[in-house]
């Protein structure tokens, strides 16, 4: 497949004057992924392994030539299809097919290529032309029209290259929306085939459009850290320990100005530390306002700094080094006491326990210590 695709001349076209696309920069060099419009269609293409890549482009200092390395670039005329008419007579490339495709589609599928091109090479026809069905109504006037009927033609589209070069040299005067165009106006002399695709290929024209677009794929999301570690001592009576909203009975008694419940403390520092926001202590000091206090409001402090953010929790991750007391016999109590803490579902959560080996402090069982990693996503 790779090695078909270094031989196939692909023409991105790139003109086009963005008439509808209010905003000071060219359409294509728009923001979009870590990219623009022209340089993510490239990329994707060079991945593909093609070789033989053509731009049309308008406006040659619109484009920092270097950037695109050994890519050829051709000026466009003043309607689409003097510009694709343009890149095939002049472009340098020899192939027996080629592939056109407005760069304002930056929805790229590999399947789809490689369908084209199999209908072109392994099937033999002179156009391969890809569609979508309508799922809106269409309405003309006040009529309804039998959207079963509509195709929504897309691009990239695959030619015979020498047929589609004769057809656009035919066709000298007719304004073309898509070259797929110049074939089915030659009634059933070529052999013509609709690829029905159903995955989601739009067509940048507006703005919004872009910046919609860009609000569904950036994923915005934020990564903290959080560690707290405290002091602990055996007892001979049973006391009451504070572990992730959980009431445990333990021998074991956590010796803090607060609860001393340690995996709140991690949660709540790993929050703030997403929000960029300090630490637990910056907020609540050793005084006396915060002795024996409830952990819980530590943590309820974080999350609504965090919901005022627009944030929420995507997932938590929990590392607790601790002799004793042993995690697991209080998995389930800790886990759920977590989830409701945080309002989220306890598949999202994740608690690791592990011993010390007795090494250190933590080993002699003389401090409990947790990690917490949360990330948050837009609300
Ligand atoms: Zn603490």
């Amino acid at each position: 497949m790779t090695l078909i695709n270094s031989k196939i001349h692909f023409i991105l076209l790139a003109g086009g004057n963005s008439l509808r696309f209010s905003s000071n920069t060219n359409k294509l060099l728009a923001k979009f992924k870590n990219n623009n419009l022209l340089t993510h269609n490239i990329e994707f293409l060079k991945e593909l392994k093609f070789k033989k890549i053509t731009v049309i482009v308008n406006n040659l200092k619109d484009t920092n030539i270097n950037i695109f390395g050994n890519l050829e670039l051709i000026k466009g005329g003043k309607t689409r299809s003097e510009s694709v008419k343009n890149a095939l007579k002049k472009s340098k490339y020899k192939s027996k097919y080629v592939l056109i495709h407005d760069v304002a589609r930056p929805l790229n599928s590999q399947k789809l290529i490689k369908n084209i091109i199999r209908y072109l090479v392994e099937r033999k026809y002179d156009c391969v032309v890809p569609y979508t069905k309508c799922s809106d109504t269409v309405v003309v006037g006040h009529d309804n029209i039998d959207r079963e009927e509509l195709k929504l033609i897309k691009t990239p589209q695959g030619f015979i290259k020498n047929k589609i070069i004769f057809l656009h040299n035919k066709n000298n005067k007719k304004l073309l929306t898509d070259d797929s165009q110049l074939f089915r106006n030659e009634k059933n002399k070529f052999k013509i085939k609709y690829l029905l695709q159903n995955e989601i290929n739009i067509k940048i024209t507006y703005k919004a459009e872009l910046e919609t677009l860009n609000n569904l794929i950036e994923n915005n999301i934020l990564v903290g850290i959080g560690y707290d570690i405290h002091r602990t001592i055996k007892s001979n009576k049973n006391n009451l320990l504070k572990l992730g909203g959980a009431k445990i009975n333990s021998k074991i008694k956590i010796i803090s100005h607060s609860d001393g419940d340690v995996i709140l403390h991690a949660i709540t520092d790993s929050i703030l530390g997403a929000l960029s926001l300090r630490d637990i202590g910056t907020y609540f000091p050793n005084n006396k306002r915060n002795f024996n206090r409830d952990s819980i409001d530590f943590l309820n402090y974080a999350l609504s700094k965090m919901v005022s953010k627009k944030k929420m929790i995507n997932n938590i991750d929990l590392m607790i080094v601790s002799e004793e007391p042993k995690i697991n016999p209080h998995f389930k109590k800790i886990l759920n006491s977590i989830s409701r803490s945080l309002n989220i579902n306890k598949n999202r959560i994740s608690i690791k326990a592990t011993t010390n080996e007795k090494s250190g402090l933590i080993g002699r069982g003389d401090f409990i210590a947790c990690w917490s990693n949360v990330s948050l996503r837009e609300n």
